[in-house]
């Protein structure tokens, strides 16, 4: 493989690049109009308009983005995260188009992109699940017995759902029907799929996910856990390896778990098998995402291992360079979503210009970003800006590492997710290691932001002021000059 084509954007595009060209790989960019002027387009080698701005009419118009794989000959394409990553007409028509697809084969794809034909491919395998039905509800008195003799609350989930999207939490049976036509109509506008099935209504979960990679040989590892259970909006913001809970058991089996769900599907790459753990440290299989995770990042960083340069290796049809007795953690990581929304306004997108953009840097930081300085953030994709991600010898360093990352990043002209990742890495649950995925619900008070911002901007003025009165004082001090000249300011 000679060329990749990056069918993405933002700092998943640039990410993967860096590794191509580390790799000695060239790299083509597709851009929409909006982003003719984007780090992912000038870090390429070449770059191939797609379209307008909107996602419809760019990064997800399947054969403009073959062709342009054709015109330049790249010899590869890999999807990101998000856009068509988990879509498996797409993988199709790229491996049709004699172009490799850095990914799972379609089938795999398919069976898991649907939450349902993932259960019914891993039952035989003995994969914990969480209680519910196995299949479409299409009988509402039937799925109201059901979701009687699971017990309330309950989960109405979209089975194509995706992204926090399509799920309905129904307290009580009065509910039912409501709840299930409100998640129907959302499912089938979301993702063109009205499918929806009932799961338990785990109460205090942690979500706790496995990386696990395959090639085209048989092998399967999975390279440990990654905690997720800071979410706001069903949708991930803090996330960490190790996770501060898992025993060395309880990760063996999950890991186990995880990789018998691969081959369930004969899976290919880069993978991630999420589950959930309840307070006793059961877990129980949700989904697998086939495409690399936004949070990859902080399983390289304490296995030592790029995950884009084995995906890249693996679709050339190498075999692992490790087996899973070789693979160990060491360390810890940590990983703050940086989005352009308003933790002091329910978190809602705040897009506009970057006025001011500087981030930290220095050793134990990491940061992944696809923005620059005086850029707008534009309205058509996913808010976040970047990822930050620290690396220390243990738990408390990360955090450590965090907290003075978080103090370093300067953005001005958009409200970010900055000063929530301060409250998190500040917060005792958190630093305990004690939380689920309510943290938000039952810790998060944007007052206690405020209050914080409100102080250190006093103290920022008071420390302008008392800088100021000691600048006065000085040059007030009569200095001799070589000419017997007085100065003094003013
Ligand atoms: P991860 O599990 O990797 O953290 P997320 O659920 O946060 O994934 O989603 C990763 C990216 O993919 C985000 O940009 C999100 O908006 C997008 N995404 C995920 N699933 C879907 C979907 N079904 N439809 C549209 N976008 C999606
Ligand atoms: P998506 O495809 O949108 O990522 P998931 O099934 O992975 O959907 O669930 C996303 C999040 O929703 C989980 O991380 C968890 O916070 C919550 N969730 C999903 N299923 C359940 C459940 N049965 N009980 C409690 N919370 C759940
Ligand atoms: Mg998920």
């Amino acid at each position: 493989m000679k060329k990749i084509l990056v069918a993405n954007r933002g700092e998943i595009a640039l990410r993967i690049m860096r590794t191509a060209r580390k790799m000695g790989i060239r790299t083509v960019a597709v851009y929409s109009e909006i982003d003719r002027n984007a780090p992912h387009v000038r870090f390429a080698d070449e770059a191939v308009a797609i379209g307008a701005a909107p996602s419809s009419e760019s990064y997800l118009k399947m054969e403009r983005i073959v062709d342009a794989a054709l015109q330049t000959k790249a010899d590869g394409i890999h999807p990101g995260y998000g856009f068509l990553s988990e879509n498996a007409v797409f993988a199709q028509r790229v491996e049709d188009a004699g172009i490799t697809f850095i990914g799972p084969r379609p089938h795999a794809i398919q069976v898991m992109g649907s939450k349902l034909a993932a259960k019914e491919a891993v039952k035989k395998y003995n994969i914990p699940m969480v209680p519910g039905v196995e299949e479409a509800i299409t009988d509402i008195p039937k799925a109201k017995e059901v979701a009687a003799q699971i017990g309330y609350p309950i989960l109405i989930k979209a089975s194509a759902g995706g992204g926090g999207k399509g799920m309905r939490i129904v307290e009580r049976e009065a509910d039912f029907e409501a709840q299930m036509s409100r998640a129907i109509s959302e499912a089938v506008n979301a993702f063109g799929d009205g499918s929806v099935f009932i799961e338990k209504y785990i109460s205090s979960p942690r979500h706790i996910e496995i990386q696990v990679l395959a090639d085209t040989h048989g092998n399967v590892v999975h390279l440990f856990e990654r905690e997720c259970s800071i979410q706001r909006r069903h949708q991930k913001v803090v996330e960490e390896a190790p996770s501060a809970v898992l025993t060395p058991e309880v990760r063996t089996a999950m890991g186990a778990a995880a990789v018998k769900v691969a081959q369930a599907c004969d899976y290919v790459g880069a993978g991630t098998v999420e589950f959930l753990i309840d307070e006793r440290l059961n877990f129980y299989f949700l989904e697998m995402n086939t495409r690399l995770q936004v949070e990859h990042p902080v399983t390289e960083l304490i296995t030592g291992i790029d995950l884009v340069e084995q995906q890249i290796n693996i679709a050339r049809g190498e075999v692992l360079p490790f087996q899973q007795k070789d693979l160990s953690i060491q360390g810890h990581a940590m990983e703050l979503r940086v989005y352009a929304e308003d933790p002091l306004n329910d978190f809602l997108p705040n897009v506009g210009k970057l006025d001011y953009y500087q981030k930290p840097s220095g050793e134990g930081i990491r940061v992944d970003d696809g923005y620059e300085q005086g850029m707008d953030i534009p309205i058509y994709y996913d808010p976040m800006i970047a990822k930050l991600i620290t690396y220390g010898k243990n738990r408390m360093a990360a955090i450590q590492k965090m907290k003075e990352a978080i103090q370093q990043y300067a953005i001005q002209g958009v409200a970010t997710t900055l000063p929530f990742g301060k409250f998190v890495m500040e917060h005792d649950a958190f630093i305990k290691g004690k939380f689920d995925t309510h943290f938000v619900k039952i810790h998060y008070a944007p007052d206690a932001i405020k209050a914080a911002q409100q102080a250190e901007s006093q103290i920022a003025a008071l420390a302008a002021l008392n800088a100021y009165l000691q600048e006065e004082e000085r040059l007030q001090v009569p200095i001799t000059n070589g000419s017997g000249w007085k100065t003094k300011r003013g």
